[in-house]
């Protein structure tokens, strides 16, 4: 059996807020007691994809247990996946659809590396 994690944050406009804490959570380390109770946020750790040194894109399990915007793609009571630099919350399946789309990316890049390497070599021969 699981015990219940609980976490108290102090909020600017409704003090102390005790919330229940999903076990995907890493914590409010970073928790600014001015923040408004609608803004509370469950975030999970992030998983990167950087390259040389620079960060492509970065996506975390959110839940905002006390968001009232119900715009979709923008969080919400709802978990579900915060995707940088998309800028949008996305579900199961729209996350299986970004993948694929960084999958066929990937073959595209795939793709002009064979490029690539064909007229270099071919630059190689005629430089021979
Ligand atoms: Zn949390």
């Amino acid at each position: 059996m699981t015990e219940l994690r609980l976490v108290t944050l102090a909020t600017a406009d409704h003090g102390l807020v005790t919330l229940e804490e999903p076990t995907w959570c890493v914590g409010h380390q970073h928790h600014d007691a001015e923040s408004l109770r609608v803004d509370l946020v469950h975030a999970g750790p992030a998983v990167d994809c950087t390259h040389l040194g620079r960060e492509l894109f970065s996506a975390e399990l959110v839940q905002s247990p006390y968001a009232v915007s119900v715009t979709p793609l923008l969080g919400g009571r709802t978990p579900g996946v915060s995707v940088w630099p998309v800028g949008k919350t996305l579900d199961p399946a729209q996350l299986y659809g970004l993948a694929a789309d960084i999958d066929a990316f990937a073959d595209r890049l795939r793709g002009l590396a064979d490029q690539l390497a064909r007229i270099l070599a071919e630059e190689a021969l005629g430089e021979a």
